[in-house]
């Protein structure tokens, strides 16, 4: 079997799509971009092939010797003909957001349809799966069979590993904890449900709760200043959060959560302690000894991720020893 030379690894989030390439030795480049959320729904799948052309052209790769793209990307999907489609509601706002959300009336993105032409091998995957996979050959879970990756950044996301296999689900859906109905509260979710875990604790719900025009880093920062609402707000929210945990593990009797996403990193000193006081609270027999802590994979687990699915085995033994994230190139934005 000839190995590749170049990997290429695509990371879309609810606001940013991220592009890189490596080689066995390491990672050449990253690129950060906002996600490109208006006009068709060929925008993303466009957006991400010029990217990976632009990470060729600033690392002097031949976009020929890619030999296997690797996708972790927010989802749903849904199966259509021999390719599955996206069809992530804060992505796709024709599925169900509230008109006052919406960008656009798409209903799914042909992403796999419109890639697989260019690349070898393409595999896709919902990035908290992606993200399992990644903790479990390089980050905090590696020897370990029970875990759950959460993400608690734009949405909520979560991948589980459970006996050692790690869970698809028919369309590889499986992990949907965002979407677990926790209140009776009217807060809508951009997948036209009210009171599930998203609707209740994502970054623009708690921005929004605190303030129309203020962001997310905002209620932090007044956090930190022992502003009341703001500490009412984000107390309720990892309450909110710590009950999706406690659901989780009561259903599958896990013994580790690894929490990862923009809210959560920016701010783990203000919400690992809210998170474990009140997981701790729940089911004792069950929640016992459980344990929750951050990546340690840092802000490159979304890249780390994509490459997972399509690393093969010697680079995955290379990689364990040289912990190419800790040394790779700070990501380049464009807008
Ligand atoms: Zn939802």
């Amino acid at each position: 079997m000839t190995h590749p030379s170049y990997l290429a690894a695509i990371d879309i989030g609810g606001t940013k799509v991220t592009a890189s390439l490596a080689s066995k030795e390491g990672i050449l480049v990253k690129l950060y971009q906002p996600i490109h959320l208006e006009g068709n729904q060929e925008s993303i799948p466009k957006q991400v092939h010029n990217l990976i052309k632009e990470s060729c052209r600033l690392s002097q790769v031949n976009p020929q010797n890619i030999s296997a793209l690797g996708i972790s990307t927010a989802s749903p999907f849904q199966k259509k003909g021999p390719h599955r489609v996206v069809v992530a509601p804060n992505l796709c706002h024709g599925i169900a957001s509230p008109s006052s959300l919406q960008k656009n009336n798409w209903k799914e993105i042909p992403l796999e349809s419109y890639l697989q032409a260019n690349y070898p091998q393409l595999k896709m995957d919902n990035d908290c799966i992606a993200a399992v996979k990644a903790e479990s050959l390089f980050g905090e879970a590696q020897g370990i069979h029970n875990f759950v990756y959460v993400t608690w950044s734009t949405g909520i996301g979560m991948g589980c590993m459970v006996d050692g296999q790690i869970l698809h689900g028919k369309n590889g859906n499986a992990g949907h904890g965002g979407h677990i109905y926790l209140s009776e509260e009217d807060s809508n979710c951009f997948c036209g449900q009210s009171g599930d875990l998203e609707s209740l604790v994502a970054g623009p719900v708690i921005a929004r709760k605190y303030h129309s025009e203020a962001t997310t880093k905002d209620v932090f920062q007044a956090f930190r200043q022992r502003e009341k609402k703001a500490q009412k707000i984000i107390h309720r929210a990892s309450h909110f959060f710590a009950r999706g945990l406690a659901s989780i593990n009561n259903l599958l009797d896990t013994q580790l959560f690894i929490l990862g996403g923009s809210v959560f990193l920016k701010n783990q000193d203000i919400l690992l302690p809210l998170i474990e006081k009140e997981f701790q609270e729940s089911f004792s027999v069950l929640s016992q000894g459980v344990q929750v802590k951050g990546t340690s994979l840092g802000t490159y687990l979304g890249d780390i991720a994509a490459y997972s699915l399509v690393l093969p085995p010697t680079w995955i033994q290379e990689w364990q020893k040289s912990k190419p994230w800790q040394k790779a190139p700070q990501a380049i934005t464009i807008n």
